[in-house]
């Protein structure tokens, strides 16, 4: 007898279709979405929830606004919304609107794409000081993300700003402070914000790397686009880049080629006169923020930094380890570009240290190697914490996508009822105002509308009130 495929060895046990609750619309949600509308496997009815009207995730609150092009990922996610078994619930959030519990009750999987949406903390005294904030708060801010409306930056009393790592979101940071202003006027950045660069008085913007220049974080593409500001001068001293013998030959025989691409870059930069525009980014290497410093009022004015030494680990790779010499920065301003995590949710496993979500291979386990939690699977920076880009999450979410279909056609779901309608009906019995994907492509004409008059990409709704009240107005239009 010839072998039958799992699929159809399992038929019997895998229900006609089966409902998913995929949690976030960010790339991640819409890439799992994706994965399984593609299934032969299953089939399966997709209902998306997300705690903002406005779906995609960080594409939408992340992604700087002169990186317009990068944005066009959502014509993709445009395309598998299209599909007839898709449904967004937006302004609804897990854990205020519907319990873990509650999703797990009434569909077949859940799948978690929450994303990372708090930040690391230095751990260093005077965190907390005025003048220091976290990155998260304010690319938030300049993108109009609900979240961070009420923050307010004092850029128009800082000449002197540090930003603390140095990745593609410190890059972006430091950018975005020096970019041309009548670029990001053109963009989706928000009118407050610009208004805000536009009285900023920065003269010096200094990043600090607690690693060396061959381990810099940033990417090619990102330390370049700092090079071509015509607002600022890159300065790179040239000490600074000069390589230890241990990153010499890390750099040879073990190094990615982008970290290679990144030290012939500053190099070359380094050994040019300095540019004579307004605004300095000045690079620093193996260097460690260790305290803020206040005035009398709370407010920031220095921070106290050491110097660090690359030593190798068990493993042969480089790492940082501070010196004991301290020196110290005057700033007004601190941008803390340190890293995301994950936000608890009640009811789901968390693992605290790193910030995600445990899981092995995609499905959702009670602690770090436990024991998995039948039907609930997590994807993207939830799962893996915050790395790559964002094509980086389409074959995560595939991977933990297939693991669901594993689960299916060995007959997991198939004592399960699922009803999501209820759960639906029971949203709107208790007032949640819920908005669906028609709902947002009228809203995103809107913006698009509203941009138009004012010279720019899009005019965005920043706060979910007034989202949801245009919402209202648009359907009745
Ligand atoms: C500042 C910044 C700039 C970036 N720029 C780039 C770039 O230029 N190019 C690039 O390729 N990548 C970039 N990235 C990386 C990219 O944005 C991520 O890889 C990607 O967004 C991760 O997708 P995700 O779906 O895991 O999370 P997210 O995009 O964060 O999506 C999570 C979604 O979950 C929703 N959510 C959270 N909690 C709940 C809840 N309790 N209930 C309901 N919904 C919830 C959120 O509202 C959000 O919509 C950038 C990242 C950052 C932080």
């Amino acid at each position: 007898m010839p072998d039958s495929s799992p699929a159809e060895a399992n038929d019997s046990i895998v229900p006609a279709s089966i409902n998913v609750a995929i949690i976030g619309s960010g790339p991640s949600g819409f890439y799992a979405a994706a994965a399984l509308f593609k299934s032969d496997a299953v089939t399966a009815h997709v209902d998306m929830f997300d705690r903002l009207p406005t779906p995609f995730g960080l594409v939408r609150g992340g992604v700087a606004p002169d990186h317009q092009k990068i944005k066009n990922v959502i014509r993709v996610y445009n395309k598998t919304a299209d599909h007839e078994r898709f449904r967004f619930f937006g302004n609804v959030m897990i854990g205020r609107d519907v319990a873990a519990a509650e999703l797990a009750a009434h569909y077949h999987a859940v799948i978690y794409a929450v994303g990372n949406e708090s930040d690391r903390r230095l751990g260093i005294p005077g965190e907390d000081l005025a003048g220091v904030h976290s990155a998260t708060e304010f690319v938030g801010w300049y993108n109009g993300h609900p979240d961070f409306q009420d923050r307010t930056f004092a850029l128009d009393q800082a000449k002197r700003i540090a930003v603390v790592g140095n990745g593609n979101v410190a890059m972006d940071v430091a950018r975005v402070l020096a970019q041309d202003l009548d670029e990001l006027g053109a963009t989706d950045i928000t009118d407050k914000a610009l208004k805000a660069l536009r009285m900023s008085t920065v003269e010096e913007i200094t990043i600090l790397g607690r690693r060396g220049v061959a381990q810099a974080a940033f990417s090619p593409k990102e330390i370049k686009e700092i090079g071509a500001l015509e607002r600022a001068n890159l300065v790179v001293d040239p000490s600074e880049v000069a390589l230890d013998e241990a990153s010499s030959s890390w750099l040879e025989e073990h190094a990615p080629p982008s970290a290679k691409k990144n030290v012939e870059y500053l190099t070359e930069h380094s050994a040019q006169a300095p540019g004579e525009a307004g605004i300095d980014i000045v690079c620093r290497f193996l260097v460690s923020p260790t305290k803020c410093e206040g005035d009398g009022d709370g407010k920031l004015e220095s921070v106290t930094i050491e110097t660090n030494a690359l030593y190798l680990d068990d493993r042969g790779t480089p790492r940082p380890r501070g010196t004991g010499e301290t020196f110290d920065l005057s700033v007004d301003l601190i941008f803390k570009a340190v890293g995301y995590r994950g936000v608890p949710l009640e009811g789901v496993p968390f693992n605290d240290g790193w910030g995600t979500f445990p899981n092995t291979d995609g499905r959702l386990t009670e602690e770090e190697g436990g024991a998995t939690v039948p039907g609930q699977y997590v994807v993207g920076w939830a799962k893996r914490g915050p790395s790559g880009l964002i094509g980086t999450n389409g074959p995560d979410s595939t991977a933990t996508v297939s693991k669901l279909i594993e689960d299916a056609t060995n007959g997991l779901f198939a004592e399960r009822d699922a009803d999501p309608e209820a759960l639906i009906a029971r949203l709107q019995t208790n007032g949640v105002t819920v908005s669906d994907f028609d709902d947002w492509l009228r809203l995103d004409a809107e913006e698009i509308r509203r941009g138009e008059a004012k010279g720019k990409v899009r005019d965005k709704f920043c706060s979910v009130d007034d989202m949801m009240t245009a919402i209202c107005e648009l359907r009745d239009s």
